[in-house]
């Protein structure tokens, strides 16, 4: 079963009444484990793509089916949850709570999930510790690198067990060596954990060191490799 399957997707915005035609026809197919790059210039489309594909957005039409549940049956509630339990997100400016320490941060998407406390904290620590902040539990964000913090954002999106890990841009606000590191622990725990790693990026370096690479342009695919070098 597909974490993701797009199938001819499209997003019109209006602006100022002009359409803006964002996605003009996009369908994909993303399997369980994979580690893809959705990759293109700037107003390409991807960010609208990104969210279509993590349901904070609706297509104009087409269909998107989430690790198997077709997404416009859903009610906005049931959506909701499925979101929270399928799909883990990651963004360019980490989004974490500045008066809190890395351990709530992490732990806090447990709290709406009604897990108990102990138990809240014991999973927040040990996603921590995948990615290898251990010893920076009890640090606010402000005491973080960029580094740390977008670390600290990558084991919260995955400390719910989601199938599928969203990133957005997420090494865009980071020098070359703290990028490469959250790009090797991305990698790391797609092939340790299983979960799908999709992530948007406008540097090749960057989505190099993904398996597949979607390209998209003007709206649409241009290039994807899966299908160059069939799995
Ligand atoms: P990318 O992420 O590749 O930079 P986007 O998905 O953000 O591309 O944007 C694709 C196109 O859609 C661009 O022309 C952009 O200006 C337009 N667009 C994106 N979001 C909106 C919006 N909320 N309203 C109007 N136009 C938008
Ligand atoms: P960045 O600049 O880091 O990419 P943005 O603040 O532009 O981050 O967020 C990207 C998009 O994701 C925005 O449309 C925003 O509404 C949405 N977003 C941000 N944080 C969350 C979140 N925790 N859950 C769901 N959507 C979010």
């Amino acid at each position: 079963e597909a974490a993701l399957e797009a199938v001819d997707l499209t997003r019109r915005y209006q602006l100022d009444g002009v359409a803006v035609e964002a996605l003009r026809g996009v369908s994909l197919r993303i399997g369980p484990g994979e580690f893809v790059a959705i990759i293109g210039p700037s107003g390409s489309g991807k960010s609208t793509l990104m969210h279509l594909l993590g349901c904070l957005d609706q297509p104009t039409s087409g269909r998107l089916r989430v690790n198997g549940v077709e997404m416009s049956q859903l009610s906005d509630t049931q959506l909701a949850e499925l979101r929270n339990k399928t799909i883990g997100f990651v963004f360019q400016s980490f989004h974490l709570l500045a008066r809190t320490t890395a351990l709530e941060n992490v732990a806090l998407p447990l709290v709406y999930r009604g897990v108990g406390k102990a138990e809240r904290r014991a999973r927040a620590r040990a996603a921590l510790e995948s990615v290898g902040l251990g010893h920076r539990m009890d640090h606010r964000p402000s005491q973080m690198s960029g580094g740390e913090q977008q670390r600290v954002a990558i084991a919260r999106a995955l400390v719910g067990q989601p199938k599928v890990l969203l990133a957005d841009e997420p090494t865009g606000n980071l020098d070359t060596r703290n990028g490469a590191e959250v790009m090797a622990i991305l990698d790391r725990l797609n092939s340790d954990s299983g979960v799908a790693v999709v992530l948007v990026t406008h540097e090749p370096e960057v989505a190099e060191h993904a398996r597949r690479q979607i390209h998209v342009r003007d709206g649409l695919i241009e290039l994807d490799t899966a299908e160059r070098n069939p799995a």
